[in-house]
Order: C-alpha cells, then structure tokens, then sequence
C-alpha cells in the first residue's frame, strides 16, 4: 500500500496514479495528525465550529462526551439558516423535510439512530432517545416520529420559508423531453412569458430578494450535499460521537443515507476511537466508512491515514475513474482515543465562483475552535 512505502518513492508513485501531487502530499502529510495527549478534543466537519466550540465547553465543565457532541450538533439541527440539517434542511422531492441521526456513547458501548423522521428538529435527541430507552437501535419513518412524540417532542413544520422556495424552483426546473413542466405555466401563458427564466422565478416569487432566487437556483442545478459530524473525546479518554443530516435534496421520499447507518456515517470504539462522514452516503454505505476507519486504526494506522484507505476503497469502487468520481464528494473524520484526530476528502475542495475552496474539517482541542484542511485523494485543478 502507498502508506508504507519510503516518503519520496510514495509520492512518486500517487503522482503516477494521478493521486495526490508531490506538494500537495507533503502539506498533507503535515497537516492533520496531531495529538491531543490528555486533552479535551472536539471534531466536526466543516460547518461545525460552533458545535466544536459548545461540546469543548461542556467537556471543561466534566460533562459526558455524549452530550456535549448531541448538544454541539442541536446548534446546527436548530439553525433554519442550515439548510442541510434539521430545521430548514431542503426537503425530498414531495416538499417533505426527512431527517436522519445516529449517536454513538464510547463509555457504554451504545448506539441509536433514526432514520426518515419528519417533524422534529433535533432528530440526533432522538436517537440517543432510542440508544437509552428502548430496546433497539434503530427506529424509522412514522415509527420514529411516534416515538419522539410519545416523548413529548413538538411535531413542527421543518420546512422554512427559504427551503420552500429552493423545492419549488427545483420542482419547476424539471423538464419532460418536450421541455413541459406541470409545474410552470402551461401552453395557454400569455407570449412572452417563458418559465424557467429569471424573469419567471421573479414573477412567480415576488416576495422573495434577488439573491435569495439566485441561491434558489443555484440549489435546483446542484443539489448541495451537507450534514454534521462531530466526535468528542475527553481528558479521560472516553469517546463519544454524533452524525445528523436532512440528507440529499430532493431525494426519493423514504431514502436513507449513511449518517443514521452505524458503521457507515459513524462509528465509535472505545478501545480504538471514532470515525464518522459528510457527503454522498451511497459512496459511504457500499464501503462501510466509519467502522473501516476505526478498524484501520486498530491496525496500526492514523487518522489521517485510514480515512485515505477508505476514500480508496470507494475509488476503487469506480474502477479509479476520475471522471465518475468527480460527480461526487465525501469526506471523512477520524478521532482515535488517545486525541489524535485526521480528516481526508475524495477531492482536495470544491468550485464556489471559479475559486477552488479547500476542503476542511472543525477543530477545537482547548480555546478557539478553527478549521483545518482535509488530506485528499484527488486534486481538482481551479
Ligand atoms: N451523507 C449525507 C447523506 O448521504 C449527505 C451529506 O453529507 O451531504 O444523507
């Protein structure tokens, strides 16, 4: 494997393969592994620095690695502004918000997930509802709906303003092979008043900014992918960890992804650490992510390094063709318990406006939280 081989002789080779390239690898390499030694260290992906900063707090104050993940991520379930989990996550192709969460609690050595729950906002609540309370792990659909509810969860409408309009715009961006559309006005439409145009989505939401129309947009061409991951370990070295998601946009009602998925979208050992995962769960769930993750790392490899392994897995699932993978991204967080902690992505970042931003992952391991790159596999040259 790449791993083992001398430094130089390594990168030569991934730059033969079209893997890394020489100076990518090194700053790779030097990137991410770090020890955390006795100290409290929080994970996330991206868009988790407020849930790394609030999950350290409750560590320093001697809280359980549970829930100060559990209550790291509500930030984010809570925010209507994050439109990729919880509360104003974009909905299935019906308009329907459907959460997925799973939790896993290193000290007990348990797990519980939802998956397809509509209604509640703190879907990841739930699942360490389930790992606590019931005698399952996991719990779907309307049964996980009347399950929180018995638990006195408030059924809202999860699907915010914003997220409605964005479903609308996909809706009407559909095409038939004549370019019909049910949902845009028909033949009888006054000359003139072609749908699909700017000018159309203006008349037909006339409430709604410029650029709130543009984001719109923007989501029906390239449905985004989005979730949070966040793992936590303590002084101790107890471990505990969290994924939660609104899943793919637009999805086929029912879908499921990896994050509620134990051993796909996350995982947690005790003896070994936790790994979890952001982006196309399919890709996640055909290599069983998380669970190879930790499993690479009891056998001796870091962080860093058994995320690698697992994005080549599904790589190699594609038979190493850059053009199909590059339809997809996915990334990979990994904390082992003695505090050391890595993270790798499919691709190196992502295209926003002609500018390649970098793929990073949340960190906080005492003071500020901050955002560090992610290792890769595959460069994506602006
Ligand atoms: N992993 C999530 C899923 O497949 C989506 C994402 O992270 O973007 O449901």
């Amino acid at each position: 494997m790449a791993q083992d081989l001398p430094v130089r002789h390594n990168i030569l080779m991934m730059k033969r393969r079209d893997w890394i390239t020489g100076t990518a690898a090194l700053a790779a390499q030097a990137a991410v592994a770090q020890t955390g030694g006795g100290k409290n260290v929080v994970i996330a992906s991206a868009n988790g620095l407020r849930a790394c900063a609030a999950a350290a707090e409750i560590l320093k104050r001697g809280g359980d690695t549970l829930d100060a993940v559990i209550a790291g991520v509500n930030i984010n379930e809570e925010d209507p502004e994050d439109n990729s989990v919880g509360y104003g996550g974009l909905p299935n192709e019906e308009g329907v918000v459907e959460l997925d969460a799973s939790v896993m609690h290193g000290p007990t050595r348990r797990a519980g997930s939802v998956a397809s729950i509509q209604g509640v906002k703190t879907p990841s609540k739930v699942a360490k509802l389930v790992m606590e309370q019931s005698d399952h792990v996991m719990l779907v659909g309307e049964g996980a709906g009347r399950y929180a509810r018995a638990y006195g969860f408030r059924q809202e409408n999860l699907l915010t303003e914003k997220s409605r309009l964005a479903w609308l715009v996909w809706k009407q961006s559909q095409r038939d092979g004549g370019g019909h559309n049910n949902w845009t006005d028909g033949l009888d439409a006054p000359a003139g008043k072609a749908t699909g145009k700017p000018s159309a989505l203006r008349r037909a939401f006339p409430e709604a900014g410029e650029e709130l129309l543009a984001w719109a947009a923007e989501m029906a061409r390239r449905p985004p992918a989005g979730t949070i991951n966040c793992l936590g370990r303590n002084a101790k070295g107890e471990i505990s960890g969290v994924t939660t998601t609104s899943g793919l946009a637009w999805k086929i009602p029912g879908r499921v992804g990896d994050s509620p998925i134990i051993g796909a979208g996350l995982f947690v050992d005790p003896d070994v650490g936790g790994a979890g995962s952001t982006g196309r769960g399919e890709e996640n769930i055909r290599v069983a992510g998380a669970h190879t993750i930790v499993e690479n790392m009891r056998h001796g490899m870091s962080p860093k390094d058994a995320c690698l392994d697992c994005l080549k897995r599904i790589s190699r699932n594609y038979g190493d063709d850059r053009e199909r993978l590059g339809k997809f991204d996915i990334k990979f967080y990994a904390l082992s318990k003695d505090g050391v902690f890595g993270s790798a992505s499919l691709w190196n970042g992502s295209m926003r406006q002609g500018k390649l931003a970098p793929a990073q992952f949340a960190v906080n391991d005492g003071g500020k939280s901050r955002l560090e790159d992610c290792a890769f596999l595959l460069e994506r040259k602006p």
